[in-house]
């Protein structure tokens, strides 16, 4: 190569002029300099709902069912992305894979199937409404097309780690799974909003399941904080996966993402999307 750029020289088409050579892409003062004043966003108006494996899809057809009428409904109003979480099924495969000391990249190699299973699930239950179960490759950038075209694109949430997995902070189990994966895309698509449709009407400073009944009404829910003072409050448990509060503040698009219990208020989902402040709303602090 160096011999090319020297044959052809400087002018020479085979050099390749670039600001960024000799720059490891590591200095924190290079990196600052790449900022964009203002990001581009190639989705802008579609709206990314995750549903959640445990909370909704393992609850079978008395959960779903409702919900799918209203994400019917609501598709000839708003352009929506449908990614799936994992649940129970991942867990139990969690579960043997810990037993046996497997490493995190491993676990979630096993995981990730799961999510690929509710996605199914969900494209044939939707096939008539026009569900189409789409990839994590070249469909993502015709999201507008198919949106527009009346069919309702659903995709694993899942993010593609695998044996490349980071080393989790506490334990093995993948840190970054359906949650992650469907606030990367938000992200990274430039989504409008991010919706995640569970089981419990937000956030709380405690699982609610794990608080007796009698004691519920003393925990704090939080309807509106930012992921700054949450990762300050460092809770023991959240109702989305903890690295969303770091990338959420290191986020260039998008600026909040809104949960809500879609298990019992299937009808707030419609109203989510028009912009009602329901559930929690986690946002950026900067
Ligand atoms: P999903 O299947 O949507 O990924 P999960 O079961 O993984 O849902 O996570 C949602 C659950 O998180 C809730 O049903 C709730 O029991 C639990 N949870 C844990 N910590 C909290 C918290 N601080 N506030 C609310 N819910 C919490
Ligand atoms: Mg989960």
């Amino acid at each position: 190569m160096g011999k090319l750029i020297k044959e052809e020289g400087a002018e020479g088409r085979l050099h390749i002029d670039t600001p960024m050579m000799g720059e490891s892409l590591v200095s924190k003062a290079f990196l600052q300099s790449t900022e964009a004043g203002e990001y581009f966003r190639m989705h802008p108006d579609v709206n990314v709902l995750k549903i959640g494996g445990q909370s909704i899809m393992d609850r079978g057809a008395k959960a779903l069912l409702p919900i799918l009428d209203e994400l019917i409904a609501a598709k000839d109003d708003h352009k929506l992305l449908l990614m799936t979480g994992g649940g129970t099924r991942a867990r139990h495969v969690y579960n043997i894979g810990v037993d046996l000391g497997m490493p995190t990249g491993v676990l979630s190699k096993l995981g990730d199937k799961v999510s690929w299973q509710n996605a199914e699930m969900l494209s044939v239950l939707l096939a008539k409404h026009g569900g189409v179960k789409i990839g994590h490759g070249d469909h993502l950038e015709q999201l507008n097309m198919y949106c527009r075209l009346g069919n309702l694109p659903i995709t694993f949430g899942i993010p593609p780690y695998g044996f490349f997995e980071h080393p989790a902070e506490l334990g093995s189990i993948p840190p970054h799974r359906t949650d992650c994966g469907a606030f990367l895309l938000a992200e990274n698509i430039g989504a409008r909003s991010l919706i995640f449709l569970k089981d419990e009407k937000g956030l709380f400073d405690q699982d609610p399941k794990k608080v007796p009944a009698e004691q519920r009404d003393s925990l704090r829910f939080f309807d509106r904080i930012s992921a700054a003072e949450l990762l300050a409050m460092d809770l023991d448990d959240l109702i989305i996966e903890r690295p969303i509060l770091k990338m959420l503040q290191n986020a260039k698009c998008l600026k909040q993402l809104q949960i809500i219990d879609a298990l019992h208020h299937p009808e707030h989902i419609q109203p989510a999307l028009a912009g009602a402040h329901l559930g929690t709303i986690i946002y950026q602090e900067k």
